[in-house]
């Protein structure tokens, strides 16, 4: 049977790339082709930002509230396809099917945010110094916005960009991650469907340096919004340094886990479970760090362990499924790596550390949950990024050494606090050098809130009021009859 062909979706058509050529998307869970994606290429990216260019006009020079109503008309379209589109996302990238429909809550969430919020971009009026004239300032779009996703959240990344830059009057060129580019076409098809006009979304598919290079370099494309590893990012902000264009970099993280003595460890169990193991832990939230206070460490413990031995691992179709697999082979065995090299410096591997083999599981790229104890300060491990199912507990005399410990990281996204001691808690707000803290609670933004990363993590924010206004920039018009 051959393999449905996915297009490339410039100025509202479908269109063939230019290099002839279709890439294979599988199936982590069981290694089953499932599409193909067209290999977009400079050319591609030409004609699409020269449709989103002559679509900008228009889109711009609408009401607020018609782009609002646009908006709504996508959310809506997400809802109703909410349970085609979790099944698209779990077939790409192999997350289970219960957490891609979150996603695709999320992104339907997102939407809706961006929708209500047309409105609400509003200017100034500054006295002037000359009689009768007044200053304005303007709030006006950048015109084409260039969007580069991750594969961890392959509907929510790309929504989370849509929304915003279109709500705000910009028209946009996405380039979905080449290993999961399924649901921003399924979500394209959406846009088409409730009649968005002709260029405003366009999506090219394709990977890094054939696409993504060039949307990046494009004297056309004012402002650069990309989710993604730090060393990508970096190199994005440096080619986009050559045309002094914006950019909106969301990276990698490294949040500390803290749990001290005055905690609820059961909440604070489920918690640090949920926020390791949630997407097979790929996540830039992810609990990375755990550091628990030596007066209760034997019991968190314990009973973290006894919660990871009932994760259910398996088919991310299964209502009942805790964890997919890997999203691909190469980034199961950069795990590994990592996770032999902590037990190298010192590590004790308590649970998993090694791929999952036998029956089923010999078809995908699955990992088992992991644990490591007796981590300390100094190892790779608390350093880098894992992105994957492997909790790392490290043990702290008190606060302050949980403070100090969490800051020296190169990341800056998240980070989470248990306890009951409101003290703690506000000298965490202030001393934690991080753009996200949640305190006695999981992880999981909400549209409304910001999500910003410090540090190596990256540079702009998304979500909420300050993620809207990203996607304006001011115009000054002294004002005289
Ligand atoms: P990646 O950097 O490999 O790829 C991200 C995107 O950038 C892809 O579409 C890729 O094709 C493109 N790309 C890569 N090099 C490029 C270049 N030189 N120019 C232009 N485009 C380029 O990252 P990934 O593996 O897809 O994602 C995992 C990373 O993303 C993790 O570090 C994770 O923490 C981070 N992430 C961050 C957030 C956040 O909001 N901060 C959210 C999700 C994921």
């Amino acid at each position: 049977m051959s393999l449905k062909k996915h297009e490339l979706f410039i100025n509202g058509q479908w269109v063939k790339p230019e290099s002839g050529a279709y890439v294979t998307i599988t199936n982590p869970a069981n290694g089953v082709d499932v599409a193909a994606a067209a290999k977009g290429s400079v050319q591609d990216v030409d004609r699409a930002v020269a449709a989103a260019r002559k679509a900008f006009g228009p889109w711009s020079a609408k009401t607020a509230s018609a782009r609002a109503d646009y908006l709504y008309a996508l959310e809506r379209a997400v809802v109703r396809e909410r349970e085609k589109l979790a099944t698209t996302i779990t077939s790409e990238m192999g997350k289970p099917i219960t957490e891609a429909r979150m996603e695709v809550d999320f992104a339907a969430g997102l939407l809706r945010f961006a929708a209500e919020n047309t409105r609400r971009l509003q200017g100034e009026i500054i006295p002037a110094e000359r009689e009768g004239e007044k200053i304005l300032i303007d709030r006006v779009p950048h015109g084409v916005v260039g969007a580069i996703a991750a594969w961890n959240f392959p509907l929510a990344l790309c929504a989370r960009k849509i929304g915003p830059a279109l709500a705000a009057g910009n028209t946009i060129v996405v380039k979905p991650h080449e290993l999961s580019p399924l649901s921003a076409l399924a979500l394209a098809a959406l846009a088409q469907e409730v009649g968005l006009p002709e260029g405003v979304l366009n999506i090219v598919t394709g990977d890094g340096p054939d696409v993504g290079v060039p949307l990046v370099a494009h004297a056309d494309v004012p402002l650069i919004t990309m989710t993604g590893s730090t060393p990508a990012g970096k190199k994005i902000m440096a080619a986009a340094a050559e045309h002094l264009k914006e950019v909106r970099l969301e990276l990698g993280g490294k949040a500390p886990f803290i749990v001290m003595e005055d905690a609820d460890i059961d909440a604070a169990v489920e918690a640090a479970v949920s926020a390791r193991f949630f997407n097979c832990g790929q996540v830039c939230t992810a609990n990375e760090r755990t550091y628990v206070h030596e007066a209760v460490y034997d019991r968190f413990s314990k009973s973290l362990r006894a919660r990871m031995e009932k994760l259910k691992v398996g088919d991310p179709l299964h209502e009942s499924t805790d964890m997919g697999p890997k999203v691909s082979l190469t980034e199961l065995e950069k795990v590994d790596t990592m996770v032999q090299k902590a037990v190298a410096q010192g590590a004790t591997l308590e649970l998993g550390g090694h791929r999952l083999q036998g029956g089923a599981y010999d078809r995908g790229t699955y990992y088992a949950p992991t644990l490591l104890s007796n981590v300390r300060h100094g190892m790779d491990i608390v350093h880098d990024e894992v992105f994957g199912p492997v909790l790392s507990l490290l043990k702290v005399r008190d606060f302050d050494e949980a403070l100090k410990l969490a800051n020296e990281s190169q990341y800056g996204l998240s980070a989470y606090l248990f306890t009951k001691d409101l003290g703690r808690v506000l000298r965490m707000t202030r001393e934690l050098e991080f753009g996200e803290v949640y305190v006695n609670r999981g992880a999981g933004e909400e549209p409304q809130g910001f999500h910003h990363g410090y540090k190596n993590s990256g540079l702009g924010g998304e979500d909420g009021q300050h993620g809207l206004e990203a996607y304006v920039r001011t115009k000054t018009i002294y004002l005289n009859a």
